[in-house]
């Protein structure tokens, strides 16, 4: 999983084509991420008693890595990301510009 939570994307296919998000979460079993706003879908939640009327809820579906593509932040073009090693770690590139592209937070694992 070349992806990492904070990593902004561009949705490359689907119904949600064309539109940017922010990587919430990440999902390396299913090689799923969930997007900020993205693959949204709407479910209504009927009426259980009087005290809980029915409402609508927005869900937010994982999407498959194959159906983004990693904005690189400093080219800001569409692109892939390339791996280099430095020193034994290993650090992500833009595959357009090389930049070396960071997490803008610290992941919790
Ligand atoms: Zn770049």
């Amino acid at each position: 999983m070349k992806l990492r939570k904070g990593d902004l994307i561009k949705v490359v296919r689907g119904k949600d084509k064309g539109k940017e998000g922010k990587i919430e979460t990440i999902l390396p079993k299913l090689s799923k991420v969930i997007v900020n706003n993205v693959n949204q879908y709407k479910r209504h939640l009927k009426a259980r008693s009087q005290n809980q009327p029915s409402e609508i809820v927005t869900l937010t579906k994982p999407l498959p890595v194959t159906n983004v593509a990693l904005i690189c932040p400093k080219c800001h073009l569409q692109t892939r990301v390339g791996v280099k090693e430095v020193k034994g770690n290993k650090i992500r590139i833009c595959k357009k510009c090389q930049a070396e592209i960071w997490v803008t937070y610290k992941i919790n694992l």
